[in-house]
């Protein structure tokens, strides 16, 4: 007999398993969570940095990061599984007037939203951060609530939690087609590698590949798959902990301590998006010729791993969220546009309340529809993209 659930979600990163456990939770119906891979979180998710900040250009952006870094902080009462989580504070390195007046403007915005967010002039950057090539800074923001955790951590402990409020998670499947009624406005079931499922309602937890699976439902995602890639050194001990997320926006570089060493990203802006994911051993030199010249002592780092995953972008740097329309009964959270992880708890929150009440009541994310790319409402661009 074919299965029937009220709530599908597709996909098994972060999003989709933080949405299972949020509508779990709620207790309104049954949830079924599809992931094609073997594993859970193997994807964008297992590939991504771990960093989580609220230091963000629009304020948008910056009410998902205060929500889900409030329940980082209290992963241990809500979630109960072990989790990795450093609050060691993100220090942005601003490098021209151009930046330095932007961060004033989101400086604001950050206060008025009760973050305490130190603006330090250059003698105090050397002072604190004495690893920072100071060459051409004019000035940083730090925000102590900023930092990084585990990727694994936060998928596998939001799995676990929403079995434990009994939703059903199913590895290996995947999802191959979407059942629409005969007058495609409604959303009956998916087509599965193991059969069929019907469901009530339908969400595209599905990262880099939303664009390909709404297009089953004839709905169009702008959200493109885009490279991105990460070193990490050997045993690095020359920085002293707790060293901050580095971040120099002029470059995109960024660095924190992972595993021991040091973990290196910066974006390829001339990257075109594709889903091949190959490390690129020129870009990777450029990678380690910058982050040397801002952090000279990593000369003495010796690189130990490489990879290359996938940003899941949107046109403006920001999710989408909500309704398909004009199909009834789809749903999509994704595009997280290299922010997902921090962003999963509200993600979950935001996409459970849209599912279940009609309207996300935790932080508005009415702009954040699919509306807003097809004349429906207005793109307010994040800048502080790395
Ligand atoms: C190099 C790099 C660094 C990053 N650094 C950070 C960072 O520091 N902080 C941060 O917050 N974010 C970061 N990100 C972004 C972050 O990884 C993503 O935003 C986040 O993981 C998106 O989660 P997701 O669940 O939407 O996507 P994914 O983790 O990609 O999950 C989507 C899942 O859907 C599954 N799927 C797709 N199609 C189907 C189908 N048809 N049937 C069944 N399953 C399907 C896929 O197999 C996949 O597992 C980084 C990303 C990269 C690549």
């Amino acid at each position: 007999m074919q299965k029937s659930v009220d709530h599908l979600v597709i996909g098994g990163g972060c999003i989709g398993v933080s949405i299972a456990y949020h509508l779990a939770k709620r207790k309104v119906g049954s949830v079924l969570l599809l992931e094609r891979g073997e594993f859970l979180g193997q994807e964008s998710t297992g590939k991504c940095a771990g960093g989580i900040r609220a230091q963000f250009s629009t304020e948008i952006n910056a009410r998902l990061s205060l929500l889900s870094i409030d329940r980082f902080e209290h992963w241990q009462e809500e979630i109960a599984t072990p989790f990795q989580y450093r609050q060691w504070g993100y220090l942005f390195l601003l490098t021209s007037d151009d930046l330095v007046a932007r961060f004033k403007t989101s400086h604001a915005m950050w206060t008025k939203l009760g973050m305490k967010v130190e603006w330090l002039h250059p003698a105090d950057i050397s002072k604190r951060f004495p690893h920072v090539n100071m060459e051409g800074v004019r000035g940083a923001t730090f925000h102590a609530r900023d930092g990084f955790g585990d990727p694994n951590d936060i998928t596998q402990g939001y799995a676990s939690a929403a079995r434990k409020h009994g939703a059903v998670i199913e590895t290996g499947v995947e999802v191959t087609g979407i059942e629409l009624s005969s007058t495609r406005r409604k959303v009956t079931g998916v087509k599965t590698s193991k059969g069929n499922v019907a469901c009530k309602n339908l969400i595209l937890a599905t990262g880099a590949w939303s664009k390909v699976v709404a297009a089953w439902a004839g709905v169009d995602v702008p959200i493109e798959p885009l490279p991105r890639q990460i070193i990490v050194t050997d045993k690095f001990d020359l920085i002293k902990d707790p060293w901050p997320m580095t971040v120099d926006l002029s470059t995109t570089l960024y660095c924190h301590r992972e595993s021991g060493g040091v973990l290196i990203g910066m974006s390829n802006e001339a990257q075109k998006p594709q889903f091949e994911t190959v490390f690129d051993e020129d870009y990777g030199e450029k990678m380690l010729m910058t982050a040397m010249h801002r952090i000279p002592v990593l000369e003495h780092a010796a690189p130990k791993h490489k990879w290359s995953g996938l940003y899941e972008t949107t046109p403006d740097h920001h999710p989408i969220f909500g309704t398909l329309p004009p199909v009834d009964g789809l749903y999509i959270c994704a595009g997280f546009s290299g922010h997902g992880l921090m962003h999963a708890p509200a993600a979950g929150i935001v996409t459970s309340e849209i599912v279940l009440d009609g309207k996300a009541k935790s932080v508005d994310v009415s702009t954040l529809s699919n509306a807003r790319f097809t004349g429906g409402g207005q793109l307010i661009d994040e800048r502080n993209v790395i």
